[in-house]
C-alpha cells in the first residue's frame, strides 16, 4: 500500500446516482473522485459493451463531471473503509488507500431472490440478472423466457427479451390485479413514467402478464425446461429455456 491519496469527496458507484452526487459536488467547487469496480461507467441501468454508443445523459453527466476537473476511477473496487472517511481500494490488482472528508457511498442495489425447488438449475436467473445478461451480449433469439416475481424489472427485462428475439411466454407478476392498477394509477402523477411503461408493456403485448402469479418450482436435469407457475389459483406447467425470477431490489449496503 502507498500513501493515502486525498479528495474532498470521494464517491462509490458509477451510476446514476453516483454521477449525479459527483457532478453536484464537482459544480459546487470541489475535488471529486469516482471509484467503479465496473470497466465501464453507468451502472446497472446504464450498462454498455464495448463498442456500443453510452445513452446520451450518461455521456452528458461525464462530460460536466470532466469539464469540473472530476476523475473516474473504472476497475476500482472499494473493498473496506477501515476507518471514518478511509478506504482500502483494489485498483485492478493494486491496493490502495483513500482519504476522503466526504464519502458518498451509492453502491446501488441487488435483487432479492427468493428460493424455490429448482432455483439454482442453470437456466434459471435473477430478473435484473437476464436483463444483464442480454445487455453483455446473450443470445436468446427462438428460446422461451418465462419472467416472474415482482417490482419494476419485470416490464423492462421482458421487453429486452422481446427485442432480442426470446419469445417471451409469460410476465408472472406476485402482486395481486387491484395492487398492480394502485402502483399504475400513482404513476398518473408523473407522465413520462407513465408512459414509459406504456410502451414497455406496448413492446411485450403478445405474451400475456398475470397479476397474482408466481413461481412454484423449476424443473430440468441439468438445466431449467419447465417451471410449474401458480397462476390466478390454479398451477400450471410451462416449457422454457429460461426462467428470470426475483422479487425486488435491496440496497446494497455492504459498505
Ligand atoms: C442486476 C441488476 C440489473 C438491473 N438492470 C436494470 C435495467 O436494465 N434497467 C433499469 O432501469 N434498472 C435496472 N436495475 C435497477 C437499478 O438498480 C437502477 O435502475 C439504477 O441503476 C440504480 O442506480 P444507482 O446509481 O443507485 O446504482 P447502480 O446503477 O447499480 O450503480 C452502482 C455502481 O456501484 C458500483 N459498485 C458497487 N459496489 C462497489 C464497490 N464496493 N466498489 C466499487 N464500485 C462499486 C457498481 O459497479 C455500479 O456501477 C438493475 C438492478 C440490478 C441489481
Amino acid at each position: 500500500m502507498s500513501g493515502p491519496t486525498r479528495h474532498d469527496v470521494v464517491v462509490v458507484g458509477a451510476g446514476p446516482a453516483g454521477l449525479a452526487a459527483a457532478v453536484a459536488a464537482s459544480e459546487r467547487g470541489r475535488s471529486v473522485l469516482v471509484l467503479d469496480q465496473a470497466p465501464h461507467a453507468g451502472g446497472q441501468v446504464w450498462r454498455h459493451r464495448r463498442g456500443e454508443r453510452p445513452a446520451p445523459v450518461l455521456v452528458e453527466l461525464l462530460r460536466r463531471l470532466a469539464a469540473r476537473g472530476g476523475a473516474i476511477a473504472r476497475r476500482a473496487a472499494v473493498l473496506d473503509c477501515p476507518a471514518p472517511g478511509e478506504l482500502v481500494v483494489d485498483f485492478d490488482g493494486r491496493i490502495d488507500r483513500i482519504t476522503a472528508p466526504a464519502l458518498v457511498l451509492a453502491t446501488g442495489a441487488v435483487e432479492r431472490l427468493l428460493p424455490f425447488p429448482g432455483w439454482t438449475l442453470p437456466g434459471v436467473t435473477g430478473v435484473g440478472g437476464l436483463q444483464a445478461l442480454l445487455k453483455a451480449g446473450l443470445a436468446l433469439r427462438g428460446q422461451r423466457v418465462v419472467i416472474a416475481g415482482t417490482g419494476p424489472l419485470l416490464l423492462p427485462a421482458a421487453a429486452t427479451v422481446v427485442k432480442g428475439g426470446g419469445e417471451l411466454v409469460m410476465i408472472a407478476e406476485q402482486a395481486r390485479g387491484s395492487q398492480v392498477v394502485r402502483f399504475a394509477g400513482r404513476a398518473l402523477t408523473d407522465p413520462a413514467r407513465l408512459l414509459q411503461a406504456l410502451r414497455l408493456r406496448m413492446a411485450t403485448i403478445a405474451s400475456p402478464y398475470r397479476a397474482d402469479s408466481w413461481v412454484v418450482a423449476a424443473h430440468g436435469e441439468g438445466r431449467v425446461r419447465e417451471v410449474t407457475v401458480h397462476v390466478q389459483g390454479a398451477e400450471r406447467v410451462i416449457a422454457c429455456d429460461w426462467l428470470a425470477a426475483a422479487a425486488g431490489l435491496l440496497p446494497r449496503t455492504e459498505l
